[in-house]
């Protein structure tokens, strides 16, 4: 075999043939799945040869972009909390549970300790390296592999893996190959694709066997057929309900939402985006609308209306809209404060209800109210025209999780083929629990793959 090509595509590195384990992908799932394979070949007494290849340059390159260039690792929680919170699907659940009871958010912030990341939890459970600064985290683990003595390859690309006889063979795309015992393959999800996740690892995990489901957008922006008006660019609502409806379903969700010029996006829209994209492609069609009022029903919010006509029939409408909180008073005791209705948006709301922008309490007669209420209540955003895949945060999709031993992260398909991170079909939440689940089912493979 032709060892030169893996040294002319990596930098400095000395030619490799044959290596124990491959990890395939210098993401968290990868850098991490290595790290705990040293970690569990060194427990059982093994000495292997532990090899790393990376298509970009450098490892982590989404790390080093997560959160802002901050990098929200991971979110505090118990491992059940975590389940609950940051993955919404049962069967996403189910699967992420053993490696998330494995490898915790608290062993991971040890790991990272070990190498002097301290770190800071915020208010909504969010966790970030004190120094505000995602590289730190990047500069942790590639310390962790070079003290676990995993050799790492730097712009090699992967172009395929067979397998032949017990032993896997791996060729680059500069048309360099290498053997391997056992194969990891962390090569991500499909979004940001400049970052080097084209969806490789998913062409060669379908190569060997494995069902693919298609990729599609999660925690991605919304882009609407009509943008919403330039005045309400950067206007945020928050802790309102975001309703979208097509073909007769509908599926809805609490957050904050901001309005961009192309549509929406914040952390409901973003968290939303993964239904919505499925909806569009079942039905073609999707309407969006905002619930401003969600912990308050039609009726109590027109006791309300009443209340206020008979105490300030005087008093502008869209003057009392402007301070009214929009959750009740028990949410206003809570940790995060609710907003009111930002005065930009009150020229649209009062367009859509019909209403002029001066009328008073006592003017609003009841056909006027019940119009204000359903606006209020189910206010118009437009149609989604795009939920832009290679903008979303993660991709849903990937290797079929029902071909995947979740307890070790093996393939059902391949003899020791493991298969970690966001390349697997799943999508959590906004919040640390993507890189959390990256580098949980990471440790999970690293760990078992020295058994197999
Ligand atoms: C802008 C942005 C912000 C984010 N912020 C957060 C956040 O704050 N918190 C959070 O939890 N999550 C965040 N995420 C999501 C999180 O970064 C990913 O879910 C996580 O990094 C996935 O880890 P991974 O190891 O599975 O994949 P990746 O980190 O994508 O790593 C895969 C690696 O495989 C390499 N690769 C691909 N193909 C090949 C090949 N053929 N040969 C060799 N190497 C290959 C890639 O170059 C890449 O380095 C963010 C994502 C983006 C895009």
């Amino acid at each position: 075999m032709d060892t030169t090509e893996i040294t002319k595509e990596g930098f400095d590195t000395p030619s490799v043939s044959h290596t124990a384990l491959l990890v395939i992908g210098s993401g968290a799932a990868g850098m991490s799945a290595a790290v705990a394979a040293r970690r569990a070949a060194e427990h059982s007494g093994k000495s292997c040869s532990i090899t790393v290849l990376e298509r970009n340059a450098c490892p982590g390159t989404k790390i080093r972009i997560s959160g802002g260039g901050k990098c929200n690792v991971t979110h505090r929680g118990t491992p059940a909390e975590l389940l609950e919170k940051g993955y919404l699907r049962p069967n996403e659940k189910r699967f992420l549970r053993s490696a998330l009871y494995s490898f915790a958010n608290t062993d991971l912030l040890d790991l990272l300790r070990s190498r002097d990341v301290e770190t800071e939890e915020r208010a909504d459970g969010k966790v970030f390296p004190l120094s505000g600064d995602a590289s730190s985290v990047v500069v942790a683990f590639e310390e962790l592999l070079r003290e676990s003595s995993v050799r790492q390859l730097f712009s090699s690309r992967v172009r395929s893996v067979e397998r032949q006889g017990t032993q896997f063979l791996v060729t680059t795309a500069a048309g360099a190959s290498l053997t391997a015992d056992v194969v990891i393959l962390a090569t991500g999800g499909v979004s940001w694709s400049r970052t080097g996740t084209t969806g490789d690892g998913l062409a060669i995990a379908r190569a060997l066997g494995h069902s693919i489901k298609d990729s599609s957008a999660a925690l991605a922006p919304l882009y609407t057929i009509k943008p919403p008006p330039a005045t309400l660019s950067g206007v945020a609502l928050r802790s309102v309900a975001l309703i979208a409806t097509a073909g007769g379903r509908s599926v809805d969700r609490r957050g904050d939402l901001l309005f961009t010029h192309r549509g929406f996006s914040g952390p409901v829209a973003l968290s939303l985006s993964r239904d919505i994209g499925e909806f569009a492609t079942l039905f073609g069609s999707v309407s969006l609308f905002a619930d401003l009022f969600p912990e308050q029903s039609a009726a109590e919010l027109e006791e309300k209306f009443l209340f206020q006509a008979r105490k300030s029939g005087a008093q502008m409408v869209r003057k009392f809209l402007q301070s009214c909180p929009i959750a009740p008073l028990r949410e206003a005791l809570a940790l995060a404060p609710h907003g009111t209705i930002p005065t930009a948006l009150l020229p649209f709301i009062m367009r859509h209800a019909a209403l002029e922008n001066d009328v008073t309490w006592s003017g609003l007669v009841r056909e006027k109210r019940m119009s204000l209420l359903a606006v209020l209540k189910h206010l118009p955003l437009g149609s989604v025209r795009e939920v832009p895949l290679d903008q979303g945060e993660v991709s849903a999709g990937g290797v079929s999780l029902a071909e995947v031993n979740p307890k070790t992260m093996q393939s059902s398909i391949v003899p020791k083929l493991f298969l970690c991170g966001e390349l697997l079909d799943y999508a959590g939440e906004i919040g640390g629990f993507n890189l959390q689940a990256a580098f949980s089912t990471g440790w999970m493979a690293g760990t078992h793959a020295i058994d197999s």
